[in-house]
């Protein structure tokens, strides 16, 4: 009740959807002790949706262990009290010489490292500390962004394989990132998949032959942990399935992995008006209603982390251009029914067309509206994410990681 009284939108986190999603995660792995563990994603505070109770439900779902990109991010979790007996962290997003390398180790954080430069400043740390840093080798199998190529693994290895041999750094794991595995249906990113594959292989074998055997090995994001259980190897890092999503739309919808979007974004309608024939909407003018109609003002805008792409064109406004804006499912005494952002999203606002008369609707100010949620797409008269992803020319995930702290999160 207070987070209405203060705030005009709220974004509602299902917790019993997170923790069967990764419960779906884990037995699409083979269960809990198959030999392949799983880490919940939970960057970017949980993909937007919280980070410590996202982490809770991702444990109690059977994840055992956390991804946090940000070093601050891997603290939080270990000063809420999610200890080492409970879950492995690992972080892989610093800059350079600059991460709390120390604080890392203190805390029984894993640590990725990607150049020579973190090896020798990683190593640094843990001998201040005195005692092993556990390292993630990250490799570039194609992804072309963090991780050894091939051309320096070797330097990088004789390093590596110094500092272990001295105590200073404990080699846990070998790792990468795949950059086209939500693609399974196009034949090019397939071969792609398999490059990087053999190319993720090629540097274990290296690593072997150096002596560094690393007992772990992770290159499946959501992608392949849905679709490659041949790579699923001893941990998967799924991130988005967590949320309840696949990764790309020609991939399914969540419900053909059993999956339930955790978040749904509600909103409270301000002001609800009659509006001309012609009448033109919003900044630019870009949209002008069609016939006699009401509007509705939907009371979050981009500054609330709501896409200015998901604006709504009209082909009688300046621009003679059409575009859907982002769908919105309102109530009215017809049942359920979808309206779109009508002109350009403000900074706290957006105005809907209600194509009809509000009161013939039955649609008045105050009323509470679904921006998305879980359910079957705007076809149904149910938009999720997906919708507004497609809206705003965007994917899912950065619908979720824009929400902003003018949107209180509440748990369910
Ligand atoms: N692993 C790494 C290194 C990532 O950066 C991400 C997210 O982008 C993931 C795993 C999870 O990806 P997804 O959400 O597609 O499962």
């Amino acid at each position: 009740d207070n987070a209405r009284r203060n705030y005009p939108a709220q974004a509602i986190v299902d917790l019993a959807a997170l923790q069967s999603n990764m419960q779906h995660i884990v037995s699409i792995c083979g269960g809990a002790h198959s030999g392949t563990a799983v880490m919940g994603v939970v960057k970017a505070d949980a993909y937007g949706h919280g980070l410590i109770p996202t982490a809770l439900a991702a444990l109690a779902g059977g994840a055992t262990w956390l991804g946090a990109a940000q070093p601050r991010e891997a603290l939080l979790l270990r000063k809420a009290g999610i200890g080492p007996d409970r879950c492995h962290v690992l972080t892989w997003m610093y800059s350079g010489l600059e991460a709390p390398f120390e604080e890392l180790i203190d805390n029984d954080i894993d640590i990725s490292v990607g150049s020579l430069a973190g090896i020798d400043a990683l190593a640094k740390a843990a001998r201040a500390v005195g005692r092993p840093a556990r390292v993630h080798v990250k490799v570039d199998t194609g992804f072309g962004r963090n991780g050894f190529t091939p051309q320096i693994f070797d330097q990088a290895l004789a390093k590596l394989k110094r500092y272990a041999s001295e105590g200073a750094l404990q080699i846990v794991a070998q790792w990468s990132h795949l950059a086209v595995a939500d693609m399974p249906k196009v034949p090019a990113f397939v071969q792609s998949t398999e490059q990087q594959i053999a190319s993720f292989n090629e540097f274990t074998m290296r690593m072997k032959r150096a002596g560094l055997e690393p007992q772990i090995r992770h290159l499946a994001n959501t992608a392949a942990t849905l679709s490659r259980p041949d790579i699923h190897f001893e941990l998967v890092r799924p991130g988005i399935a967590l949320y309840g999503y696949e990764p790309d739309p020609s991939m399914g919808t969540p419900q053909d992995y059993g999956l339930t979007p955790a978040m749904t974004l509600q909103a409270q309608l301000s002001t609800v008006k009659d509006l001309e024939q012609g009448h033109s909407i919003s900044y630019g003018k870009t949209y002008a209603t069609q016939s006699e109609t009401s509007s509705a003002i939907l009371p979050i805008g981009y500054a609330d982390g709501i896409h200015r792409s998901a604006s709504g064109f009209d082909k009688e406004g300046a621009l003679h251009t059409t575009h859907l804006g982002g769908p919105i499912r309102i109530m009215t005494d017809d049942g359920p029914r979808v309206v779109r952002i009508s002109g350009r999203v403000c900074m706290d606002q957006c105005v809907l067309d209600l194509h009809g008369k509000a009161d013939a609707l039955n649609v008045h100010e105050g009323d509470t509206v679904t921006v998305f949620g879980p359910g079957r797409g705007v076809a149904f008269n149910e938009p999720t994410a997906e919708d507004w992803a497609h809206a705003a020319d965007t994917i899912s995930y950065e619908i979720f990681t824009c929400l902003r702290s003018r949107i209180p999160r509440l748990y369910l």
